[in-house]
Order: structure tokens, then sequence, then C-alpha cells
């Protein structure tokens, strides 16, 4: 079983929070077509041969950016190279302003089942503050659009966290998606990254992000809102109807060999992990015309192996399986942090129940600190 991601790095406009690889420039979009699928060659051994591919992802950048014509290309490409199960989930990300009735009508002929659709917020003045291409309006249309074309496995993005007034807009955003029956919800806290445009407006002081608590209580009115409305949180940031789990991002999160396609992807066979140059120019040129893909490979210890576990499991709703934690990779937490453990239950962060650590919501608002906590020094 594995997983196939294609990073398609073109987006009409940048949006001021996103640090992801892409370019505003489509001029190269041909050739990176190309390359894609010389890449698939190149690195035709990276999955255990014959590896049924289970999921198929065309990230970004913005993939809706590329035709239907375009997609079933990389998706014969894909199908020429690859064992790709009958049943496969195959997710577009796609964005409002590009699903286009007559676009939506292509994608929903094609073998694309499942549209992961960056709405982020129905509030037009954050849309605006934030740089999406869409509007307010655009956002609800283009789901009941894909809705009324067919795509039942639909997932759309929200934003939480952005400056505001006070928490009747974000409790807004949450009413108006609710209202769209969507399967599957993913949602993020505005985080502000050095090298973006909100970033460079912080060192000027012309940026303000709110203070910690006005977005923890959006993260808490999320939960509350999310268990109101029927949808479970399998991960910290990504709730489902029950069974619509995104079966790609959980494929990540289980530790499933997936092999990263393009500039700026990554991949993963069980032992390293492969990051591919974050340059459309030199990953073409590379590519197509050099045969070679420019990328950092990095071995993983199995220190490294029983980190990542901790890291990706606690962010899950069903925890960390503390018995694989000493039986794969010979760390016995509750002997070695009884202290730490023991502290994180009495403080109402995380249970321990059966031979699995979960984080409670009070412990998901500090996973990153508690999962540093239990970090394992070599
Ligand atoms: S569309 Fe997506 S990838 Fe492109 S700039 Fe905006 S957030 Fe980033």
């Amino acid at each position: 079983m594995s997983g196939i991601y294609l990073h398609i790095p073109f987006c009409k406009q940048a949006c001021h929070y996103c640090d992801f690889h892409f370019s505003t420039s489509m001029g190269l979009k041909s050739r990176l077509m190309e390359a894609l699928v010389a890449e698939m060659d190149l690195r035709a051994d990276y999955l255990q041969p014959g590896a049924t591919i289970e999921t198929i992802y065309f990230g970004g950048g913005t993939p809706s950016l590329l035709s239907a014509a375009e997609l079933d290309q990389l998706l014969a490409a894909i199908n020429q190279r690859f064992a790709v199960a009958s049943d496969a989930e195959i997710t577009l990300e796609a964005n409002p302003d590009d699903l286009t009735p007559a676009k939506v009508r292509e994608l929903a002929a094609s073998p694309i089942n499942r549209l992961s659709i960056g709405l982020q917020s129905f509030h037009e003045p954050h849309l605006r503050l934030m740089n999406r291409a869409h509007t307010a309006q655009e956002s609800g249309q283009a789901v009941r659009r894909a809705q009324e074309a067919g795509f039942e496995n639909i997932s759309v993005d929200l934003i939480y966290g952005v400056p505001a007034p006070d928490h009747g807009i974000w409790e807004a955003d949450m009413a108006a998606a609710f209202a769209l029956q969507v399967p599957h919800l993913s949602c993020y806290a505005l985080t502000i990254e050095p090298d973006t445009v909100f970033g460079r407006q912080l060192r000027k002081g012309q940026f303000r992000p709110p203070p910690d608590e006005f977005v923890a209580r959006h993260f808490e009115m999320l939960l509350a809102e999310m268990a109101h409305h029927g949808y479970e949180q399998y991960e910290i940031s990504n709730f489902c109807r029950p069974g619509r789990e995104s079966r790609h991002n959980s494929a990540y999160w289980a530790g499933v060999p997936y092999l990263g396609l393009g500039p700026s992807a990554h991949s993963f066979n069980g032992h390293s992990r492969h990051a591919t140059l974050a340059n459309n120019p030199r990953y073409v040129t590379a590519v197509l015309d050099e045969g070679t893909v420019p990328a950092t490979v990095e071995a993983l210890s199995p220190l490294d192996q029983a980190n990542e576990y901790l890291m990706t499991s606690l962010r899950t709703a069903r925890g960390c399986d503390l018995n694989r934690l000493r039986d794969q990779f010979g760390i016995d937490l509750p002997a070695s942090r009884a202290a730490y453990l023991a502290q994180l239950q009495a403080t109402g962060l995380a249970t321990l129940a059966a031979g699995w650590l979960r984080l409670t919501n009070a412990g998901k608002l500090l996973a990153d600190h508690i999962t540093l906590e239990l970090f394992q020094a070599a």
C-alpha cells in the first residue's frame, strides 16, 4: 500500500500567509508537466516494486489551475507506470475561483473523486486581508456547484485566528461551512511565517497578530461546534463525518510510504525522507535535460522514526500506541517518562489507557510542546 503526491507549483497570486512553494508565473507549465512524467520514470524504483497505489493527491500550489485534460494526462502516466487500486482515492486541491461550471463538469467526468476546496473564510474583508484570489460569494458557490455535479467527497479548508474585533466572524465562518454539509473539514490556525507578506508586515509593525488566548478560544469554539454537528476530530486540524477521513493524509500519519513528485515535494519510503528542490526552473532543467532529480535525502535512524511516530500519532484521535513504540523502536515511555506521563494525566492534558497515550482537547492546544517534551534524545 502506497500513495503518490504531485506538487503543482503555480498560483494566480501569493496569499499573504503562505510559505508553500509556488510561482505566480505559469511560463514553465508545459515543461513542468513533462518533467513530472519524466520524474515518474527516474524514480520508478522508489516505492516497493508492484506496490498498490491506494491514494493520489494533487497538491500545491494550485493544482486546479491545470485543465481537466492536463490532470487526465498525469493520471494516465501514473496508471501506465504504477498499479493503481480500482477504488483509489484521487484528490484535487482546488481554489473556488477555478471551479467554473465547465471546469467542475470536466472534473466530475474525470477519475478525480475527491475535492479539497480552499475556502479559508466567508468574510470578504478577511479574504482581502489574506490576498485570496476568490470572493466570499465564490466560496459557497464553488462547493454547491461541485455537489450538483456529483462530487460527494468534498473537504473544505478554513483558517481561524485571523485578527478581528471579536469572535463573531469565526462563528459566522463555521456556520456557513456547516451549512454546506460537506463530509470533511480541515481547519488551521493562521500562523505567521517569516518569509511571507504577513511575516514582513509583522517585522515592520504593520501587522498585529491576535493574542494567543484569542486563537485558543477559536480552537475551543471549533471543537465544540464540530462535536455539535456530528464531526469527529481524527487529527488536530482535520474533522470528518464517521468514516470520511482523508485516506491520503491518514496514510501519511500511519507511516505508509509515498512518492512525492515535483519541486518541493517530499517522499517517504520507510527508511528515508526525500525532499525535492523547491525551484521550478532548476527542477525542470535537471529532470528533463540532465536526467536527475535535484533533492536532499535524509536517512532516518530508528530514533528519528520513533520521534516521527510520536509527533504524528499524538496529533491523531487514535493516539500513540506505546506497545508499538516499545516493540518497533525499543522505547518504553511508561518506564522512561513515568513522571511526565503522570503529570500530563493529572493536569488533564492526556489520557493513558490500554497502552494508548491520547491528548485531551486541552492537550491538543499544547501538542507541539508536549511532543517536544516526549522526544527521545540520541
Ligand atoms: S493558493 Fe494556496 S499555495 Fe497558492 S499562495 Fe494561496 S495558500 Fe499558497
